[in-house]
C-alpha cells in the first residue's frame, strides 16, 4: 500500500492559539451565518471579553452548545464538570473566570452564555429582576414601543431604575438591579406583581399568562426568569440563530427609533456599535442596586 503513503497531503496546520487555547477546525463555516467561521466566532469572544466578562464571571452560567457549526442541533447545558470525588455531584451551573475560559467554551461548541439572576457567593439572594418581554412574533414594532414605554412608566412610578437590552431574538429584556436582601420567592412575587399590573392596566397589550393563545397580539411579560437556577441570556452574548445576533445593552432613548429586535445587532456590527457610542448605556448598572420596599409592594397590591 505504498501509494497511500506517497499521496500528497496538505501539511497539518498548527491549530491557532487564541487566549492560549488551541482552536480546532478554525475554518469551519458557520452554516447560518455565511462568511463566518468558527475562528471568527472565537475572535469575537476574545475581543468582546472585556464587555462580556463583567456580566458572566460573577454569576452561575449555562451555555447553548451547537455541533458542527450548525444551529439546528443545539442544546442547553447547565451543569458544570463533576468534582473529583466519586460521590460529588456536578454543580447545577458552570462558571467562567476569564477570557481563556470564554474562548475554551467557544472552542468546545458554546455560542450563547446565559446567567442566573444571582452572583457568587450569595446564590440564595437574587441581585436582579429580569422582565423578559416576549411579544407575539407578529407584533409590530410600534406596539412593542408602547409596551416598553408602559414598562418604564410603571418602574418610574415605583422609583426603580431599569436597564434594557435586546435579546437577539423577538423580544427585549428589562433588568432591574436589586440589593441582595430578598429571597427568590420575594423577587419572583415582585416581578409577578409588575407583570400582573401591566396586564391589568392594559390587557389589550400585555399578558402575564404563559399560554401561547394569550400572547396573540400581545406581549407576554415572563416573570418566571426570577427563580433560582433560571437564566437569561447575558449582555453581549451571541445567539445561535441566523446571522449570529447579539444581546445588546441599549439606552432607553434608542427605543424611539426603528425596530432593534432580532438581527439588528449581530457579530457584524456589535463592536462598531460599542466603539461609536459616547457612553455605555449600562455604565451605572453596578451602582444601581435597589431595595424592594414595602411602599413598592403596596403600590403593586402585594
Ligand atoms: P427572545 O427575545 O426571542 O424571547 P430570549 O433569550 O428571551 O429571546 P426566551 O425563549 O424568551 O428567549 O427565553 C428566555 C430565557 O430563558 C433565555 O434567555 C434562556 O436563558 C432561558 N431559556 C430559554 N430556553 C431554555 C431552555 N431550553 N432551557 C433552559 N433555559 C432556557
Ligand atoms: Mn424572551
Amino acid at each position: 500500500m505504498a501509494h497511500l503513503r506517497t499521496t500528497t497531503r496538505t501539511p497539518a496546520q498548527p491549530a491557532p492559539l487564541v487566549a492560549g487555547i488551541a482552536i480546532s477546525h478554525p475554518e469551519r463555516p458557520i452554516v447560518q451565518a455565511p462568511g463566518h467561521t468558527k475562528l471568527d466566532v472565537v475572535r469575537y469572544h476574545e475581543r468582546i471579553g472585556a464587555w462580556l466578562l463583567p456580566h458572566v464571571a460573577p454569576r452561575p452560567i449555562a451555555v447553548v452548545k451547537c455541533m458542527d457549526g450548525r444551529f439546528d442541533d443545539c442544546f442547553f447545558q447547565k451543569h458544570g464538570p463533576r468534582g473529583r470525588g466519586d460521590d460529588e455531584e456536578s454543580p447545577p451551573f458552570m462558571r467562567i473566570a476569564d477570557v481563556a475560559d470564554v474562548v475554551r467554551a467557544v472552542q468546545n461548541g458554546s455560542y450563547e452564555f446565559h446567567t442566573w439572576g444571582a452572583s457568587f457567593p450569595r446564590l440564595e439572594r437574587p441581585d436582579r429582576i429580569t422582565l423578559d418581554l416576549d411579544p407575539d412574533t407578529e407584533l409590530p414594532w410600534p406596539r412593542m414601543q408602547d409596551a416598553l414605554a408602559s414598562v418604564r412608566a410603571l418602574l418610574d412610578r415605583l422609583t426603580l431604575r431599569a436597564f434594557v437590552k435586546t435579546t437577539g431574538g423577538k423580544g427585549l429584556h428589562v433588568v432591574v438591579p436589586i440589593t441582595r436582601r430578598h429571597t427568590w420567592a420575594e423577587a419572583k412575587a415582585f416581578a409577578r406583581g409588575i407583570a400582573e399590573r401591566l396586564a391589568g392596566d392594559d390587557p389589550a397589550l400585555f399578558t402575564a399568562t404563559v399560554s401561547k393563545d394569550a400572547r396573540v397580539g400581545r406581549v407576554y411579560v415572563d416573570y418566571l426568569r426570577n427563580a433560582e437556577g433560571a437564566t437569561a441570556v447575558a449582555a453581549y452574548s451571541l445567539r445561535a440563530r441566523a446571522g449570529l445576533p447579539v444581546s445588546m445593552p441599549i439606552d432607553w432613548s434608542e427605543l424611539g427609533a426603528g425596530d432593534i429586535r432580532g438581527r439588528n445587532y449581530s457579530i457584524d456590527n456589535a463592536e462598531a456599535t460599542i466603539a461609536q457610542r459616547r457612553a455605555d448605556p449600562w455604565a451605572d448598572y453596578d451602582r444601581s442596586r435597589q431595595t424592594i420596599s414595602g411602599a413598592m409592594r403596596r403600590a403593586l397590591g402585594i
